[in-house]
């Protein structure tokens, strides 16, 4: 398991992230901005996935859980 984080100064709202990870990522329906809710860490594979998809780059992986 990965620990991830959100740049919010770099995130775009496009919501990629909530769709491959819904319940770890939710874009605010008043900032437009995406933050983590429930499990901020994932598997590896997954993490990498969802860094992969976002187009801003604002996902990163911060540590190993
Ligand atoms: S995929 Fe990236 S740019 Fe899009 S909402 Fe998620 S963090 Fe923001």
């Amino acid at each position: 398991m990965v620990q991830l984080a959100i740049d919010a100064g770099v995130c775009i709202g496009a919501g990629q992230c909530e769709m491959v990870e819904p319940e770890s990522f939710i874009v605010d329906d008043h900032t437009v901005i995406a933050r983590l809710v429930g499990p901020s860490e994932l598997p590896k594979s997954r993490a990498e996935h969802v860094v992969e998809r976002c187009p801003s780059g604002a996902i990163s992986i911060v540590r190993n859980a």
